[in-house]
C-alpha cells in the first residue's frame, strides 16, 4: 500500500512528488504512460518547439535555474529542466513508467483509492493525486478519407526526428500555438508547403534574448539577480492575462485591442499582400484563444514554397487533399498539427469513482463542471485532481503549479496535525466557490468578448469558460495558504 498515487510524471506530478516529500511523505509511486518524465515537454520534439512564456517565469518559484541559453528557451532545455529537478529532489525513483492507468475507486472501508493499471494490477492509496495535465491526448481530425492517406502522417505529438522535410510536398493541418512553431522550420526546406487554415490566430513578435555565459555567471553568482528578472517577466504576463482576461470588464477591452493593433503592425510590416494579410487576420477578441509569439510565422506565408489554403478541407485522397472548391494538392506528408482533445479526454483523464460511486467525468457532465480551488471536488476524498475546471491561471502553468503546492502544503499539514486519514472538500465550500467563480467569469473576456468565431479550448462542451481560474496569481497564491480550513471534512 502506497500513502500516495500521482498519476503523471510531468511539471506537475514531480510537483506534486516534492511537495509530498516536503510533508514528509516518501511512500509514494508516480504513474505514466511514457518510458520517460517530463510529460508534454518529453512527448513533444517537433522541429523549432520553444516555451512561449518567458522560461524565468516558466519554472518552479524554488528552483531557478540559471542555465537557460534564452529567454524563451527549446523544448529540449525544458526537458533537461524537469529532469534535474526531478533528479535534485530525489523523485526519479518514484515513478513507474510505461504504466497506463485505467481507473481508480475510493473504497469507502479501507478509506483508500484502488488504482487500476494496464494488466489489471491494482495498487492501494491513501490519496489520489492526478496531474496528467491539459494538452496530452492528440486530436486526430475527422476528416473524409484521412485514413486512406498513403504517404507519410505526422502529428505533431509523434514527431519523428529522422523525418526530412527537404524537397517534400507537405501540408500542415492547423494554425494553433504550435503550427506556428513548426511552419517556418518545415518552410525552410519542404519543396512545397500548403498550411490549411481553419480559424486564423494572433501573433504578436517574439522579444527573445540570449543569455550568454556572462549572464549565466551572474545568475548562478547573484540568484537576486534572476529573481529581479522573473519579478519582470512575471509581473508583465500576470498583466496580460489581467488586463486582457480576467479584468476585461474593468479595462474594456484596450489592452485586447493595443495587442491586437501590435499583431496588425507585424503583418502589415511583414506581408505585403493585402488580401493574404486578411486572410490571416482573425475576427474574434485577442485573447479568446491562447494567442501566440513568432517573428517567422507571417513572414513564412511570403515565401515563394508556402501557400496558405483557407477554403477548407472537403477530403483526402490517397495522394492528396481535396479543398472545398475541388481542387486537389498533392503531397507527400500530411502534418497534423490539430491539437489536443481537451475536455473529452482530459476531464478527467482516467475514470475516477469516488464516494457512492458518483464517476466524476458523469457528474462534471451532468453538473457543469467544477472543482474547489480548482483541485477538490465532494464525493472524492483524498484526492487532488491538479487538472480540474478553474485550475489553470492562465498563460504560466508554473503559477498553477505554485498556488496547487501551496494549497497541498496546507491541506496535508492539517491532515497530519488531527493525525485524520481523510479529507473531502465540503458540497457548501465547493458551491461558494462555484458561484464566485462563475461571477467573476461574468467580468471576463470570455463572457464579454467577442470569442463566438474562436473555437477556443478555454471552453468547455457546454460552453461555459471553465478551464481558467478567473484570478490573478496573487489571489490564487493567497487563497491557496489561507483557505478556511472548515471548507474540508478532515476526519
Ligand atoms: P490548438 O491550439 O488546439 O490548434 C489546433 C489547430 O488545428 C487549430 O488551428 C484548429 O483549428 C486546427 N484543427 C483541429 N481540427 C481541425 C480540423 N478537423 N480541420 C481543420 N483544422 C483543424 O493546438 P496546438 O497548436 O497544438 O496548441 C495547443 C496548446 O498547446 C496551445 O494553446 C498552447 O497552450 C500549448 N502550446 C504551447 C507551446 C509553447 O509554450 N511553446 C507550443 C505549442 C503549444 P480551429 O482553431 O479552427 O479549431
Amino acid at each position: 500500500m502506497f500513502d500516495a498515487v500521482i498519476v503523471g510524471a510531468g511539471f506537475a506530478g514531480i510537483g506534486a512528488a516534492i511537495q509530498l516529500k516536503r510533508s514528509g511523505i516518501e511512500n509514494f509511486v508516480i504513474l505514466d504512460r511514457e518510458d520517460d518524465l517530463g510529460g508534454t515537454w518529453y512527448v513533444n520534439h517537433y522541429p523549432g518547439l520553444a516555451v512561449d512564456v518567458p522560461t524565468t517565469t516558466y519554472s518552479y518559484f524554488f528552483e531557478p535555474n540559471p542555465n537557460w541559453s534564452r529567454l524563451f528557451s527549446t523544448g529540449r532545455e525544458i526537458k533537461q529542466y524537469a529532469d534535474d529537478v526531478a533528479d535534485k529532489y530525489d523523485v526519479r525513483r518514484h515513478i513507474r513508467f510505461s504504466t497506463v492507468v485505467e481507473g481508480a475507486r475510493w473504497d469507502e472501508d479501507a478509506k483508500l483509492w484502488q488504482v487500476t493499471v494496464n494488466g489489471g494490477e491494482v495498487l492501494s492509496a491513501r490519496y489520489l493525486i492526478t496531474a496528467t495535465g491539459f494538452l496530452s491526448q492528440p486530436k486526430i481530425p475527422d476528416i473524409p478519407g484521412i485514413d486512406n492517406f498513403a504517404g507519410r502522417v505526422i502529428h505533431t505529438t509523434d514527431w519523428d526526428d529522422d523525418y526530412d522535410p527537404a524537397g517534400q510536398r507537405i501540408a500542415v493541418i492547423g494554425t494553433g500555438a504550435t503550427a506556428v512553431q513548426l511552419i517556418p522550420e518545415l518552410a525552410k526546406t519542404a519543396a512545397d508547403l500548403t498550411v490549411y487554415q481553419r480559424t486564423p490566430i494572433w501573433v504578436v513578435p517574439k522579444i527573445d534574448l540570449r543569455f550568454g555565459p556572462r549572464a549565466k555567471k551572474l545568475f548562478a553568482r547573484v540568484p537576486a539577480t534572476q529573481r529581479v528578472l522573473r519579478w519582470l517577466t512575471d509581473s508583465i504576463y500576470e498583466w496580460m492575462v489581467t488586463i486582457g482576461v480576467v479584468r476585461y470588464r474593468t479595462f474594456r477591452g484596450r489592452g485586447n485591442i493595443s495587442a491586437a493593433d501590435l499583431s496588425k503592425l507585424h503583418r502589415f510590416v511583414t506581408v505585403r499582400d493585402k488580401e493574404l494579410r486578411r486572410r490571416l487576420t482573425p475576427d474574434y477578441d485577442f485573447g479568446c484563444k491562447r494567442p501566440t509569439f513568432s517573428n517567422g510565422y507571417y513572414r513564412t506565408f511570403t515565401r515563394a514554397n508556402v501557400h496558405l489554403q483557407d477554403i477548407g478541407i472537403d477530403h483526402v485522397q490517397s495522394d492528396g487533399i481535396v479543398g472545398t472548391d475541388g481542387t486537389k494538392n498533392v503531397i507527400d506528408t500530411l502534418v497534423l498539427a490539430t491539437g489536443f482533445d481537451l475536455w473529452e479526454a482530459n476531464f478527467p483523464a482516467i475514470e475516477i469513482i469516488g464516494r457512492d460511486g458518483r464517476n466524476l467525468g458523469k457528474w462534471w457532465r451532468e453538473n457543469r463542471f467544477q472543482a474547489y480551488q480548482g483541485v477538490s471536488i465532494p464525493y472524492f476524498p483524498n484526492l487532488l485532481s491538479l487538472a480540474s475546471p478553474y485550475a489553470f491561471l492562465g498563460l504560466n502553468f508554473f503559477n498553477t503549479m505554485e498556488y496547487q503546492m501551496r494549497l497541498m502544503d496546507r491541506l496535508f499539514r492539517e491532515v497530519q496535525a488531527r493525525g485524520a486519514t481523510t479529507f473531502e472538500v465540503t458540497e457548501e465550500a465547493n458551491t461558494r466557490y462555484l458561484d464566485r467563480m462563475t461571477e467573476l467569469l461574468g467580468n471576463s473576456l470570455f463572457t464579454l468578448g467577442n470569442c463566438a468565431s474562436a473555437r477556443s479550448y478555454y471552453y468547455d462542451p457546454a460552453g461555459e469558460p471553465t478551464l481558467l481560474r478567473p484570478t490573478t496569481t496573487e489571489t490564487a497564491i493567497r487563497e491557496a495558504s489561507e483557505f478556511p480550513l472548515s471548507d474540508y471534512a478532515i476526519n
